[in-house]
Order: C-alpha cells, then sequence, then structure tokens
C-alpha cells in the first residue's frame, strides 16, 4: 500500500487499526508532504519507533525513482522520467515562470484519447495513475530542484478525466492544509472534452481552472484529430464549458493547437469567434509542437499572430504560448517514452 494514496482521514484509520492514537496520523501525514517528502522512515523524528517500524511493514512511502531528468539551459526546464513500483515510466515537466515554478504532471501511464498530432498516446493507455503517484511526481520534483512548486497543471500524459476519481484523490491531496496546502485556484486540470467529466468537475471543483483541448472550430476538423470530438460532439461540449463558466463564474481556457493549413486560416478564427462568440474564456493558441510520426506541421508565425489579433479584435481574449522546453521534447504533446520499461 502507498501512503501517499490515502488520504488524512484515510490515514487516521489505518493508523487507529495498528492501535495507535489519531494525532500520530497527522505527524505521518505532514513528513510525507515536507520538503518533497521523507526517503526513510526513521526521519519520521517525532513518530515512535515502534509505530514507524509497522508502517514500514504494512506500507510504502510511493517515492518514484528517477530514471532521468533533463535540464533545458536556455530556460531551466527540467523533464522528468520517473519509475512507478511496477516498472512503468511516466514523465513530468518543471518549468519557471516569474511568477513562480509549476509542474506539469501525467494522469495516466499513455492515453487511450488518441489525438493524432499528440505523442502520448501513440502507444495507447497502460493505466491509470493513482492519487499518490500524481502527487509522488510534485513531490520528487521539488527534492530534486529544491525548490517549493506553487503552481500545478494536470496537462502530461493522460486524460485525466478518463481516471475521474483518482484524480479528485490527488486534488484533495494537493489542497489538504496538512500536505502541500496549495491554493485549488492555482491547479488546472485539461481535458479533451470528455463531457460528463466537465459536469462533475464544476460541481465537485468549482475553484480548480478549467482548460479544454479544443484545436478546431467545427467537428468536420475537429474529428480529424481528435477522436473524442465523436463522441462528444463540439455543440455538446461547448454547452458543458457554457454552463460551468456560469456555474462556477470561472473562465474557461481554450487550447488552440495551430495545425499549418488544417486549422490556422483567417476563416477558421471567425468560425471560432462565432462559436465562443458571450462565453467567459479565454483562448491559449499553441503553435504544434512537430511530431515526427504524426504527419503535421507547426504554424507560420504570422499566421498565428494574424489568428491571435482577429480574435482579439473580436472581444476573445488570446494569447500565443510561450513554448518551454521545447528543446528536450518537454513541450505539450511532446513527452513520450523512448525508454519504456515494461
Ligand atoms: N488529455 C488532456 C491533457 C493532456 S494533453 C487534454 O487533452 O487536454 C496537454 C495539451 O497538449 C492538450 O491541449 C493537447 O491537445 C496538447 N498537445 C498534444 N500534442 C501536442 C502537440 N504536438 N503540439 C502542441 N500541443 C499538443
Amino acid at each position: 500500500m502507498n501512503l501517499k494514496d490515502l488520504q488524512l482521514a484515510e490515514l487516521e484509520n489505518f493508523i487507529k487499526e495498528l492501535g495507535q492514537p489519531k494525532f500520530r496520523a497527522k505527524q505521518v501525514f505532514q513528513w510525507l508532504y515536507k520538503d518533497g517528502g521523507v526517503t526513510e522512515w526513521d526521519q519520521m523524528t517525532n513518530v515512535p519507533k515502534a509505530l514507524r517500524e509497522k508502517l514500514a511493514e504494512e506500507a510504502d512511502l510511493g517515492i518514484l525513482k528517477m530514471l532521468q531528468v533533463q535540464k533545458s539551459k536556455l530556460d531551466g526546464t527540467r523533464k522528468y522520467l520517473f519509475e512507478l513500483q511496477d516498472g512503468n515510466a511516466i514523465e513530468s515537466v518543471f518549468m519557471k515562470y516569474k511568477y513562480g515554478n509549476s509542474i506539469c504532471v501525467s494522469s495516466q501511464a499513455g492515453c487511450r484519447m488518441g489525438c493524432k498530432f499528440c505523442a502520448s498516446g501513440m502507444d495507447g493507455l497502460v493505466r491509470d495513475l493513482t492519487p499518490g503517484e500524481i502527487i509522488g511526481q510534485i513531490l520528487a520534483a521539488e527534492k530534486d530542484t529544491g525548490e517549493r512548486i506553487n503552481h500545478v497543471v494536470v496537462m502530461g500524459t493522460g486524460e485525466p478525466f478518463d481516471n475521474y476519481d483518482n484524480l479528485a484523490g490527488f486534488l484533495r491531496l494537493l489542497h489538504d492544509p496538512n500536505g502541500l496546502n496549495l491554493s485549488l485556484r492555482n491547479i488546472t486540470v485539461s481535458t479533451c472534452g470528455l463531457v460528463p467529466g466537465i459536469q462533475k468537475f464544476a460541481e465537485d471543483f468549482p475553484q480548480v481552472n478549467l482548460a479544454i483541448s479544443l484545436h478546431a472550430p467545427n467537428d468536420e476538423i475537429r474529428c480529424r484529430t481528435m477522436p473524442v470530438s465523436k463522441a462528444y460532439p463540439m455543440p455538446e461540449l461547448l454547452s458543458a464549458c457554457r454552463e460551468y463558466a456560469e456555474k462556477t463564474g470561472r473562465r474557461v481556457t481554450f487550447e488552440y493547437t495551430l495545425i499549418k493549413g488544417v486549422n490556422d486560416q483567417k476563416e477558421h478564427a471567425e468560425e471560432l469567434v462565432q462559436r465562443l462568440r458571450g462565453m467567459l474564456c479565454h483562448v491559449n493558441l499553441i503553435p504544434l509542437n512537430t511530431v515526427k510520426e504524426s504527419g503535421f506541421d507547426t504554424t507560420a508565425k504570422k499566421d498565428a499572430q494574424a489568428f491571435q489579433a482577429l480574435l482579439e479584435s473580436k472581444g476573445i481574449p488570446a494569447t500565443i504560448r510561450r513554448e518551454l522546453g521545447d528543446e528536450i521534447d518537454g513541450a505539450c504533446g511532446q513527452l513520450r517514452l523512448t525508454n519504456r520499461r515494461k
């Protein structure tokens, strides 16, 4: 059992079962998250030795093994390859911004959404990650960098709403004042558009930011790159987004990857404006990061700028994402295991 999969209340029950007083659970819990978390049971210095030994017999600290780290010389980005207990490997990306440190975490090993331009799903889904495995990525990066991470984006490998319960457990752990104590407003979850997940998320986590990978102005184009669009067509998706914005009062971020000749022309921008009109939203334009096998090309810089200008002129806030970590294959959609363990 990975102790990091447990919420504080669950750890309290577990410790009670071991015949120990409840307050010990809080002490143990705090050690799991302090400064990247303890790596040895004996580092829990205020926990009696007998309890430490019992815990060591019954449970695991859930530490991710760092297999590899690539550091960008240009911008301080670090891309990690971590090994899970069962030998599978996952990736995370640490980024430095003016406003603080941010990490992009994976929610699944592999992905079954099959977006055509994305490297992460090329081998399909291997398995869901547990809450402890998702939070473990943050802790391992804090340990490695010696720095606190204050922003988290669930935009690594995997579709978070295809692993909803574990995602929810992870968000609760991340927010726990005895753990990493991260403000929900500093967390963003990105989905390719699983509508039931969006509806549930609006109920469960109205303070967490929501990003939608839209990438097209209509279903005809969207279906060419994102098979999920067949199950949840755009009208349904956008109406779920409108409901989310109304219910939560929060701006929805639409991610829009610009692909040369596919979705980056003036008519596409105009159609997008029609679709998003009146919605509390923001469009984040991402020049496609080329993935060799996909056969898609990135947009020309001037087309990206024209696209942005058109959206802005029609009152839709739009930015072009600054790319970090491109030269270490750590940019959006480039995460892919080159050395799969199993
Ligand atoms: N499954 C979730 C989160 C992971 S993908 C989702 O779809 O939102 C994170 C973001 O990277 C998504 O917006 C995804 O569409 C985008 N992405 C994937 N491949 C890309 C590529 N080659 N270039 C740019 N962005 C890409």
